[in-house]
């Protein structure tokens, strides 16, 4: 894998970018990005980074830091050498981690951040999709990158792109005693980037907010004065610009010269109070928006912005935010997502707490600070802190308050919700203490709702006299429900039903169980009862006697299928649908849990058996089937139809067919009835398939349907 080579008797090993990583440096070097000052903050950024490992292991070990006590970032640019340093004293890297951080191991966010940058994303989210070493390679033309681990010697990475790096021991180099030095080499139209206003411009723009000291090495020049005589020995010392000075001095004149000298010093150019401790009344928006890119690398702002303080026998304080989009990788289950740094009385701390918050809140950015946690503070030990609980409560209650926040603008909700309803949802289902509360921000299409979508509140404001029930219906898509025959007669009633679209929702229902004291009931299940005047009860008795046998002769034809057949409340138009047991899955669930692999299979056989077939009395066909039953209960006609409408059913009810292709023989045998072909004249069964052989043993030929 790794080339060997003498340099300088030093053995020096040369490494193959992986094959990823290569396409974005190519994709970095040979696309014109306009954004190309961002690589400043990424750089920072990686050193924080670093300076925030170092600390933490201190804070259980501090022989950590002998190696280098001070922790800083120091920036150095070098005119004469046309680079660009960046220094730190952070954790630093050993020679494994410098070989597959910067080069060999693929990060997950690579190829979504080449896609992402293909379909014109802006190269400065490089940060999120967790590359950002790489926009190095946008102003430079080689990197060169120094660095001490307490548990190895220095080492030495080089690249200039084009598919490899070298890695050599550091025998001669300056000793860093800890940390990371990464220099680029920049290219000739890059040069900006050595001037100091440029510099503190950008530090002041994207890191002002990076809690070590960054340090800048500035040119001083200060003047000096001397005399004339002292003159020529000046010369000889000191580089720099002298000029004559003619002054007047004690009322007689004698010549004197200044002397511009030249030094260099570090000169600290970022702010050091971190910004959740000022007073927030005393906070810009730009502030926390500066503040938020700081944090989160977010190439936009910030949607929402919650800052407060607990005081008490608890005493914390906290900035939280709500970005405006998803990140790519919301739902991976591969990384568990925590974007709070927790800090303890301002040293940071960690910032995957994973008891900070809990995991549907995951979107939530910010930083949380704690006067009472103890500062040498384990994992262990975080996981039963009562003070942690009690942050994560409050933590809680706010992102909740600035939900509702959000919710008063109707644009920002809008946004708000495309991204994040699948985590409220989630925290219906998981979080019993906020159930309630989150339920309120939950949105839905419905049969009223139109373009908007309406909360269970306003729902509950429509509800007609006599509405005792919040009706939902599930499906797979607004369009796949809007026209469903569970909806015929509670359209006609004038109720209002949900419709609930995404695969979360089947289990918000079942958690949520009901709002504001009523219950929400399926629109697709068993136990549907809606309110009926007395004369509309009897007429419906009379009905249901009368088609009592057509249920039997149903059931009997279709065997197991059906749990069992019922005169239907709930249907106006269509002759007949399939309705799932009150406790059991819907037809909806049916389709998610078929759509999982690995599922236990028992498990889906006990919940999805129970369909009940519910007949519409008032429909025609439902009607004639009747008489004929009657007449003779042997009617193969009547076998044929009942096993086309049972498989017509599972499709409008929203279940999948087991066999589409007996289910398309029986339509194409229909067809040809309808065009008055006969079976022999086309040549047999031309559709390709199995004749009509039934399950139920008994033969059954649609042209016997006369
Ligand atoms: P990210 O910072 O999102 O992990 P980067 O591409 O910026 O992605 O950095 C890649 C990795 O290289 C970092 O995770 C870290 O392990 C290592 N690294 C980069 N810069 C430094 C540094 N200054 N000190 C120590 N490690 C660093
Ligand atoms: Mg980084």
């Amino acid at each position: 894998m790794a080339d060997e080579q003498m340099v300088g008797g030093v053995e020096s090993e040369t490494f193959s970018f992986q094959a990823e990583i290569n396409q974005l440096l190519s994709l970095i070097i040979n696309t014109f990005y306009s954004n190309k000052e961002i690589f400043l903050r990424e750089l920072i950024s990686n050193a924080s980074d670093a300076l925030d490992k170092i600390r933490f292991e201190s804070l259980t070990d501090k022989s950590k830091l002998e190696s280098q006590p001070e922790l800083f970032i120091r920036i150095v640019p070098d005119k004469l050498n046309r680079t660009l340093s960046v220094i730190d004293s952070g954790i630093g890297m050993t020679k494994a981690d410098m070989v597959n951080n910067l080069g060999t191991i693929a990060r997950s966010g690579t190829k979504e951040f080449m896609e992402a940058l293909q379909a014109g994303a802006d190269v400065s989210m490089i940060g999120q999709f967790g590359v950002g070493f790489y926009s190095s390679y946008l102003v430079a033309e080689k990197v060169i990158v120094t660095t001490k681990h307490n548990d190895d010697d220095q080492y030495v990475w080089e690249s200039q792109a084009g598919g490899s790096f070298t890695v050599t021991k550091d025998v001669n180099g300056e000793p860093l005693g800890r940390g990371t030095k990464v220099t680029l080499y920049l290219k000739d139209d890059q040069l900006e980037y050595l001037e100091e206003r440029r510099i503190k411009d950008l530090v002041k723009k994207h890191s002002e907010f990076i809690s070590y000291p960054i340090y800048l090495l500035v040119e001083k020049t200060v003047e000096k004065e001397i005399s004339d005589d002292e003159d020529e020995e000046t010369k000889k010392e000191e580089e720099g610009d002298v000029e004559d000075v003619d002054e007047e001095k004690d009322g007689g004149k004698r010549k004197k010269k200044k002397v511009k000298e030249v030094t260099h010093e570090w000169e600290q150019i970022n702010k050091q109070k971190p910004i959740w401790l000022r007073k927030p009344e005393e906070i810009t928006m730009e502030e926390y928006a500066a503040f938020y890119k700081s944090l989160t690398n977010d190439w936009e702002d910030y949607l929402a912005v919650k800052h407060f303080s607990v005081e008490g026998q608890l005493e914390f304080k906290a900035i939280l935010f709500v970005p405006k989009r998803a990140p790519f990788d919301l739902f991976d289950t591969r990384k568990k997502l925590n974007n709070i740094k927790l800090y303890v009385r301002r040293v940071f701390i960690m910032d995957n707490c994973e008891e900070l918050i809990p995991e549907y809140l995951g979107f939530i950015k910010g930083v949380v600070d704690s006067d009472d946690l103890p500062l040498n503070i384990s994992r262990e030990m975080l996981q039963q802190n009562k003070i942690l609980k009690v942050i994560r409560k409050n933590i809680v209650k706010k992102c909740i308050e600035m939900f509702f926040e959000i919710a008063e603008n109707k644009e920002d909700y809008k946004k708000f919700y495309e991204a994040f309803s699948k985590n409220l949802k989630l925290g219906v289902h998981e979080d019993s203490q906020n159930r309630a509360k989150l339920a309120d921000l939950l949105r839905y299409y419905s049969t009223k709702s139109g373009d908007e979508m309406t909360s269970l509140k306003d729902y509950v404001t429509r509800m007609k006299e006599g509405q005792k029930d919040i009706y939902y219906i599930t499906g797979e898509s607004k369009k796949a429900v809007e026209n469903s025959p569970f909806l015929e007669k509670l359209k006609r009633k004038g109720y209002e039903v949900l419709y609930m679209i995404h695969a979360i929702d089947e289990y918000v229902v079942v958690q949520l169980k009901e709002y504001d004291g009523k219950k929400l009931v399926s629109a697709t299940k068993e136990g549907l009862q809606l309110e009926e005047s007395k004369e509309e009860k009897a007429a419906k008795e009379e009905k249901k006697k009368s088609f009592e046998n057509l249920c039997k002769v149903i059931k009997d034809i279709l065997g197991d299928r059906v749990e069992k057949v019922v005169v239907s409340d709930r249907i106006v138009d269509s002759p007949c649908v399939l309705v799932t047991g009150e406790y059991g899955w819907t037809a909806n669930m049916e389709r998610i849990m078929k759509a999982q692999a690995l599922r236990d299979t028992s498990m889906s056989a006990y919940m999805s058996s129970k369909k009940t077939m519910e007949i519409n009395p008032d429909n025609p066909i439902m009607e004639e089937l009747r008489k004929r039953a009657e007449e003779d209960k042997n009617d193969k006609s009547v076998k044929d139809l009942v096993l086309l409408l049972y498989e017509t059913a599972l499709l409008t009810s929203g279940f999948s067919l087991d066999d589409p292709n007996q289910f398309g023989g029986r339509i194409h045998r229909m067809l040809k009835l309808g065009l008055n072909i006969e079976e022999d004249e086309a040549g047999g069964d031309d559709t390709g398939m199995p004749a009509l052989e039934e399950e139920g043993n008994e033969e059954s030929k649609m042209e016997e349907v006369d």
